[in-house]
């Protein structure tokens, strides 16, 4: 399965020069979707938790290791949604910490890492590894 990295904003074509320079200080883009869980569709964040974070390529542990290796076979993953405090996640949980890092897995399925905590505290979720939906699925069942 090849992971294709979908810009997550699909701008309505109401201006054709949408042509204004990346400047990520200024202009923050924060998720105009809910973050779901790919398994379970657990919330992870709501709508506007997060900040995107273009590129930052990590190594991220797959999601399922395969068999006969002793290393962590790990993918590199890049564009991520940052968020600072922990208790901003609907629903997240969190590894314990291997080689002094921690990462994040879904808190109902235990799916997972679907991120990490970094270096300076900050939470980001690999877009690759959730799912985003505009509308909440009504499924009151
Ligand atoms: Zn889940």
């Amino acid at each position: 399965m090849s992971s294709s990295i979908h810009s997550p904003d699909q701008t309505s074509s109401e201006s054709s020069n949408l042509k204004e320079g990346i400047c990520p200080s200024k202009s923050e883009r924060r998720n105009a979707e809910m973050i779901l869980c790919h398994h379970c569709n657990s919330i992870i964040l709501r709508v506007g938790d997060s900040i995107w974070m273009e590129g930052n390529e990590r190594d991220i542990p797959l999601a399922r290791q395969r068999k006969g290796g002793d290393l962590t076979q790990t993918e590199k993953l890049q564009g991520w949604w940052t968020v600072k405090d922990m208790f901003t996640f609907e629903n997240v949980g969190f590894t314990n910490s291997v080689d002094g890092i921690r990462y994040l897995t879904c808190a109902d399925c235990d799916f997972g890492p679907i991120g990490r905590v970094t270096e300076d505290n900050l939470h980001i979720v690999a877009h690759s590894r959730v799912k985003m939906e505009s509308v909440p699925s009504p499924t009151n069942s």
